[in-house]
């Protein structure tokens, strides 16, 4: 993603009422911040915040929280929020590589991942947000029956995360090469850079799946 450094974005960031500051004390807390026990949803890397705006208005009765690791796109999603007021979406600024910091053991019932950034060399897969290193990461966050999707157009992307689906011992629910034309687009929800890709032509993969050995939560 190309990014402009948009003037103030720190600042409102610090003192924005929807991004939560001290991520690191929440860590167990969530249903505290949150005020009520309902099952709590994550977007890693969400951008201007589209896809997980939609989805918090569409399901009052789930908690989600988006996380961004740069300043000067999560101010968008912000000044949407400010807008919108939704009571269950909140913010993180952060490096999702620390999330076991932010979460406790069971505390995220489900992760998405949308048009994540490819880090095409190879010295840099440990990065990419479909590796064996962050699925083992969420692992040690998801509860019991919760799980992954990811939407993608990019094809190198989408058949290294399959095969890291298997290398890490995590089941493949399904996937498909073409979202939009199969049995799984009734109900999409649509994230910039998917409105951005379909529209040039391209088709959007996505897969879901979980992990085999989820830990006993209670
Ligand atoms: N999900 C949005 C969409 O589909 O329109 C944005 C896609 S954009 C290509 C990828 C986003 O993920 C960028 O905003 C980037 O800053 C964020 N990102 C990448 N790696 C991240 C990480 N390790 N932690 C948090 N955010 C990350």
């Amino acid at each position: 993603m190309r990014l402009r450094n948009v003037k103030g974005s720190r600042e409102t960031i610090a003192t924005n009422e929807f991004v939560v500051q001290n991520e690191e004390q929440m860590k167990g807390k969530w249903h505290d911040y949150f005020g009520n026990d309902n099952e709590i949803n994550i977007e890693i890397g969400m951008g201007k915040g589209k896809f997980i705006i939609e989805l918090a208005k569409r399901n009052p009765d789930i908690n989600y929280i988006g996380i961004e690791k740069y300043s000067s796109v999560l101010v968008r999603a912000i000044e949407k929020q400010t807008e919108e007021q939704l009571p269950n979406l909140c913010f993180i600024r952060m490096d999702a590589e620390y999330i076991e910091k932010v979460f406790d053991k069971g505390e995220v019932s489900y992760i998405y991942l949308n048009f994540s950034d490819p880090w095409p060399k190879d010295r840099h897969a440990k990065r990419r947000l479909t590796s064996v290193q962050f699925l083992k990461r969420y692992e040690n966050i998801l509860k019991d029956g919760g799980g992954v999707t990811f939407k993608t157009d990019n094809r190198p992307l989408f058949d290294f995360s399959l095969e890291q689906v298997g290398e890490a011992d995590w089941i493949m629910d399904n996937y498909t090469y073409d979202l939009h034309n199969s049995e799984y687009a009734e109900g999409n929800v649509m994230t910039e850079y998917e409105k951005k890709f379909s529209d040039m032509g391209n088709p959007i993969f996505r897969m879901v799946c979980h992990p085999k050995n989820v830990y006993n939560n209670d």
